[in-house]
């Protein structure tokens, strides 16, 4: 097997079980790997350290396995299989109520660059990395022989897939790997929604918000609520059930609106305290009249890289400034950000000058993050992403 051996001190992060090496750490390899080939690394001292994916980039190594091990059919079966158990035993996988859950997230499953969702009897899979999309097949086996609802395999991996990787563009299309006729009608919490994720964002749904859904869904009673950035309409079915006096969603995609009216007329036919508007988020809170009890803002990641992050605080700055404007007195503020770049603080900050800015007299009632399918391995900080507030505006 081809070796990489890291320069001096080196190791110290993997021996603190971080998964990446990056490119600046490497000393030498012996053999001439291929991208997404999985190598050894050695330390300065020839010491094991672990094997992993090797990738031309930044990231040069993913690191699946820090024992010396083969990485083979058991492997991966047991890996997957981990996962799977896990998310039982956190009651997630319900058969009539809750079959909508991510099964594999990557670092934080202990699988670098793997995304699996699982919606009914399909999973939709993403590589993040070249070598995940070499093992797609065998993936996908083992995915539908461990989890007995799953019967189509999806892969989704056209738009995560390194851009320069050597890879054909006929492999890298989206395509079913096994399958091909799922049900799209998934089920969250006993809610049911039609996931697109054929045409819909990342793998079709955000998997992410369930349990922030479920608790804006214990306070929407009676209350006006805004759903801002809805997508699919998730936050906005939670309201309806929870007994909201209307529900208004907004997002600036025709066809996010769309699945949104599909997705509460799937859950509530009779409905009529529902509007949604196909506008950009800033255009509609400055020509809207209409004034709120509650307002979910969830926009997409501001920043993706570290070089975008003054204006994405900029941008939440100004979003939230928006919001507390808006809002009416003591009235609720779901306010989120699902940016990797920025961290939990700088998100605190940038609400609390949105906050100052228009005099509002604010309170914290939660401090929300991503739900336990989205695990966040404790060696790899960087697998939290998902920070959201909860505001009390007087
Ligand atoms: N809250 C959603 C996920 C939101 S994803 C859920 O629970 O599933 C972010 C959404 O913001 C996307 O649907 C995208 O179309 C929308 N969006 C992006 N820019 C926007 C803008 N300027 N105004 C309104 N919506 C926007």
């Amino acid at each position: 097997m081809t070796t990489v051996y890291l320069k001096p001190h080196k190791e110290e992060s993997l021996l603190r079980f971080h998964p990446w090496i990056f490119s600046g750490a490497i000393q030498s390899i012996k053999g001439n790997p291929q991208e997404g080939e999985t190598v050894q690394v050695r330390d300065s001292r020839n010491n094991f350290l672990g094997v992993g994916h090797y990738q031309i980039g930044s990231i040069a190594v993913r690191i699946l396995s820090f024992r010396d091990e083969e990485i083979n059919d058991t492997f991966w079966a047991q890996r997957i299989r981990q996962s799977f158990e896990m998310r039982c035993s956190l009651g997630l996988n319900v058969p009539g109520q809750n079959n909508t859950y991510r099964l594999i997230h990557g670092e934080g499953d202990f699988l670098p660059g793997l995304v699996v969702d699982i919606y009914g009897d399909t999973a939709v899979m993403q590589a993040h990395s070249v070598g995940m999309h070499k093992e797609r097949h065998r993936i996908a086996h083992i995915i539908a022989d461990t989890v007995p609802a799953v019967k189509n395999v999806y892969y989704k991996s056209e738009g995560t897939l390194p851009y320069k990787a050597p890879i054909e563009t006929t492999e890298k299309q989206d395509k079913y790997l096994i399958g091909g006729n799922g049900n799209n009608i998934a089920m969250e919490n006993g809610l049911q929604f039609h996931i697109d994720w054929l045409r819909g964002q990342k793998t079709g749904f955000f998997v992410d918000q369930r349990q922030n859904r479920s608790l804006l869904e214990q306070y929407a009673h009676g209350r006006k609520v805004l759903n801002m950035f809805c997508y699919t309409g998730g936050f906005s079915v939670y309201a309806l059930r929870g007994g909201a006096h209307s529900v208004h969603s907004v997002d600036s995609s025709a066809k996010a609106i769309e699945l949104t009216n599909k997705n509460i007329a799937l859950n509530f036919p009779q409905c009529t305290s529902h509007k949604a508007f196909a506008m950009d988020a800033f255009k509609y809170m400055e020509q809207s009249h209409d004034t709120y009890d509650l307002i979910v803002l969830d926009p997409p990641a501001f920043a993706k890289h570290r070089d975008a992050l003054r204006n994405a605080l900029q941008g939440y700055k100004r979003l939230n400034a928006k919001a507390f404007e808006q809002i009416k007195s003591n009235g609720l503020l779901f306010t989120f950000s699902c940016s990797q770049a920025v961290s939990k603080e700088q998100f605190r900050l940038a609400v609390f000058s949105a906050a100052a800015q228009t005099g509002r007299k604010v309170r914290i009632l939660h401090q929300l993050t991503q739900p336990a399918d989205h695990p966040v391995n404790i060696y790899h900080p960087e697998s939290e992403y998902l920070k959201g507030l909860v505001l009390w505006v007087e």
